[in-house]
This record gives structure tokens, sequence and C-alpha cells, in this order.
């Protein structure tokens, strides 16, 4: 059932000077108030999807030529065919932030209430639009500032995971009845609820969940950035590669309000990923280059990442530095690329040399050469940009985690995997009191817990206080 609600009305796009600005309005009687400010065609009367020329006015001042605000493009679209499913007017107008402000004044005089943070997709989701994962992804697909967060909200704006568990979550329901009439028949020894098939349904509902839990890391990769260390010893090279990283690839730092980040480290995008480079500031600094790289810092920065560059100069590290740093990376168990740097100053491919001292670029060489050769290195020389290697395999490194492809479902919402968790733990404790026979009591409570955990994700069960706060954080206009 649809509800219409008073009308709001907000600028839907970015505020600020632009060719064009929409101001939307949405709810009971929109179209008609809208009317009354238009000059046109009478927009009561048309199609819904259709727009409509003319100028948007002032009241009471006459015919003369400040009567007229702006000439506007104004979109008619009727309930239930439109965003929130109400009547919804959009008004194309000059983005000029004084035209903006004078419409949504006369709109505001004519009865329209100002918009608040996301109330335009809370309307849409209480008249069932879309679910709530869906809501949320509506708020992602605006933020997406990456071509595979873009994709993540995307693919769940589109119904992802969550048409899936509401299927399942469905079913739950008709046994978590049947367990309960058990309850009412007390003493009485019934088994309603087909025990093997219920534990069944319970499993299977476990093996859609726990990927997506696991997703949860590879999701938050894509929606906020690869955390990526540069480390290496003082000289080889790594402030050098940073501005050639930087340089080439600066991510642009969005102004738009509530976008802003507390911290700005520095951040590049290599085909449509993002990595942000962490810890970068002591790179910056040239004294730094004195200070030896200690053990211990080179393990929190490892510490700190989700891919370790470790760069070293070509030229002057030895074969038994390079298997040490190997084995500490190793023990890490981080993901790590090696880098060789300043490949313009090596030798032109001369013989191996046979025991183990400084590397040569020789891709060819083996242990059999008494050299440790850890493989592959990726050469690079930072000075001359040559870097497109190491670009390419930190695309590639970040993309191998399967659950970054596309299709696969990815959970991004800390929200979303907290009710997950909360659910599969549920069922785990349900099915380990199914298989212990144990009394129809304490089955059902853990499958309520994990209904409700369900329904929350999805939105099928909400408390304002959830609403309040999910749809608090979209931008006003949506
Ligand atoms: P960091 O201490 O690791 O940050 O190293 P720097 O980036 O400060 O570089 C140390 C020195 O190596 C500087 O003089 C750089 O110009 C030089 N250097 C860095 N990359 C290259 C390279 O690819 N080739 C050559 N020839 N020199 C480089």
């Amino acid at each position: 059932m649809i509800h219409q609600l008073h009308p709001i009305a907000a600028l839907a796009t970015a505020p600020g000077i632009g060719a064009i600005a929409v101001i939307r309005v949405s709810g009971e009687g929109a179209i008609a108030l809208t009317d009354k400010a238009f000059r046109g065609k009478k927009l009561a009367g048309q199609p819904s999807h259709t727009a409509h020329f003319g100028t948007f006015r002032h009241a009471d001042r006459g015919d003369g030529p400040d009567t007229i605000i702006d000439e506007v493009l104004v979109t008619v679209f009727k309930s239930p065919r439109s965003f929130t499913k109400e009547d919804v007017v959009e008004i194309s107008c000059h983005g000029s932030e004084y035209i903006v402000r004078q419409i949504l004044t006369r709109l505001t005089d004519l009865g329209a209430q100002l918009a608040k943070p996301g109330e335009f997709t809370q309307r849409a989701f209480l008249n069932g639009q879309f679910d709530l994962v869906q809501a949320e992804a509506v708020a992602d697909v605006i933020a997406a500032d990456s071509a595979a967060s873009h994709r993540a909200a995307l693919s769940q704006l589109r119904g992802g995971f969550s048409k899936r568990l509401k299927d399942l979550r469905q079913q739950l329901i008709d046994f978590v009845a049947l367990v309960e009439l058990e309850l009412d028949f007390g003493e009485e020894d019934v088994e309603f609820a087909k025990r093997d098939q219920l534990r069944r349904l319970m499993t299977n509902i476990q093996g859609v969940i726990r990927p997506l839990i696991e997703s949860f890391a590879a999701g938050n990769v894509i929606k906020n950035g690869v955390p990526t260390v540069i480390i290496g010893k003082p000289n080889a090279g790594k402030s050098t590669l940073l501005n050639a990283l930087l340089n080439e690839e600066k991510a642009i730092v969005s102004e738009i309000p509530g976008t802003t980040r507390d911290v700005i480290e520095d951040e590049l995008f290599i085909d449509g990923v993002r990595f942000r480079l962490i810890d970068t500031a002591g790179l910056r600094d040239t004294t730094d280059t004195i200070e030896a790289l200690g053990v211990a810092r080179t393990r929190q920065q490892i510490e700190k990442a989700a891919l370790v560059v470790y760069l070293f100069d070509g030229q002057s590290t030895t074969s038994d530095e390079l298997q040490a740093m190997v084995a500490e990376l190793d023990a890490s168990g981080k993901p790590y690329l090696l880098v060789g740097n300043k490949v313009d100053l090596m030798p032109a491919p001369a013989p191996p040399p046979g025991r183990a001292y400084s590397m040569t670029r020789y891709d060819d060489l083996t242990e059999a050469d008494g050299v440790y050769v850890p493989s592959p290195i990726i050469w690079i020389s930072a000075k001359d940009a040559h870097i497109d290697e190491l670009k390419s395999a930190l695309s590639a490194r970040a993309r191998t985690d399967a659950a970054m492809q596309t299709g696969s479902a990815v959970v991004t919402n800390a929200r979303h995997l907290q009710h997950l968790t909360a659910t599969d733990e549920a069922l785990s404790r349900a099915v380990a009191a199914v298989d212990a026979g144990t009394s129809a009591d304490w089955i059902a409570m853990d499958l309520r817990i994990a209904l409700r955990e369900l329904g929350e994700l999805t939105g099928e069960v909400t408390t304002d206080d959830l609403l309040e706060s999910i749809f608090s954080r979209f931008c006003i206009g949506k």
C-alpha cells in the first residue's frame, strides 16, 4: 500500500553553480502545489513521465519581469510510478544558488517542507520501493568514487543478496510457526517441524550468509581502498616512487560537504581500484632517510597494511638482505610485492655472478647460481617513472580476491555484517540444539533471534531508531 505523506522539497543536485540544478518535490499534492508557481501547461492534467517547459514565479508580483524566478523544465511523475512512489515533480532550473533558494522558498511558502537528509529514500523504502540493503546502497552509489565501489553498490541496489535472504527467511518463518505450535502442546510429545528439514534449511541459510560474512574484508577494501604501505631501506627510492605514483594517479579529494574525510591520506586509483597509501608522512620527511629501518617499525607498518610494497635498491641490495626480508614478509602473512628499483643504473645483462652479492636484473638467475632468487621481482625505475609494471601488479593483486570480481555479492556495510554474524551464531546454536534433541522452546528462541536479525538486515523488521540512523547519513535531496 502506498502512503503519500506531506510534500517535501529539496535540491537534488549538488549545491553550487552548475549548468542546471534539479529540485525535487514529493508527496501528497506535490503536483498541484507546483502548479501554483508554474506558468505553462497545467501540470495536474499531464500524464506521468512527461516534461513541460514554463516559468517558475513569485507570488503576487503582477506580470512584470521580476515576477519570474527562472525558466524551468518540470517533469511530472505520478504515484506510484516514481522514486518515492508518491507524486513527484522535478524542477530543472538554471544552476544558480540564488535561483534554487528562491524556488525552494516559494515551494515552502506554498506548503512544502524542506526535506531532511535521506527523506526521499526513506519514503521510497517505506512504500516498498526497495529493501533496506538497497536503500543503503543508494547512499553508496552516490558516494562511490571508484569503479569497483560503484560496482559493489550497484549490485546491492539491484537486490544483490537481500532477495535471496528474504526468501530463506520466509521459509524459516514457516518453520518457526510449526516449532511454536509444538510449544502450545506443552507436555505432549509432538513434533510438527520435521527436524531434518529444519536442520537442512538452517545450514542452507548459513551457506548463503557465511560467504557474505567473509566478503566483508574484501568489500571494505573496495569501499575504503586497499591500505597499502611502501617499505624499504633508506635511499631505496620510496619517496621517489610515491611521487611518481601520485603524479600520475593523484586522487581528487572531494570537497562536497559530508564527504570530507578527517584524515586525508595519499590515495591513488589504478584501473578503478582505490589504494590508500598509508604511513607516507615519513616518506616525505627527508631527514627520515638517515634513520635505519628498524625491524620493529617495519613490522608495525606491515601490520597496518593490507598490501605491502617492499622496495629495494636493485644495485646495492644483497641476496641475504632480500632473503631476510622475504622471510619477514612471509611470516607476516600479508600479500606483498617485491620491487627492485633503479633498474636504470643496473648493468646491461652480464653473466650471473655466481655468488651472493648485489642483485642483477637477470630474471633467469637460479638458486644454483648461489644467489637467493625470490620470484617474481618487479623491476622499476622510480626516478624515470618507469612504473607501469608495478601499477599493473598492484591492481592485479587487489583483484585476485575472488569476492572483488563483478557479480559475486559483497558486503560493504558494517551494519549488515553485524546482523549476518548474529544470524549465523543463532543458527549455529539452533543446529546444535536440533542435533542434541533439545526441547522445542530452546530451538524456538534461537530461531526467533535469527529471524529478527535477518529481518533487521533487509528492513522487514525495523525500529524507528534504526531508520533514523540509516537515513540521516544520506545527503539532503536524496
Ligand atoms: P627513500 O629514502 O627510500 O625515500 O629514497 P629516495 O626516494 O629519497 O631516493 C634516494 C635516492 O635514490 C635519491 O637520490 C633518488 O633520486 C634516487 N633514486 C630513486 N629512484 C631512483 C631510480 O629509479 N633510479 C636512480 N638512478 N635513482 C633513483
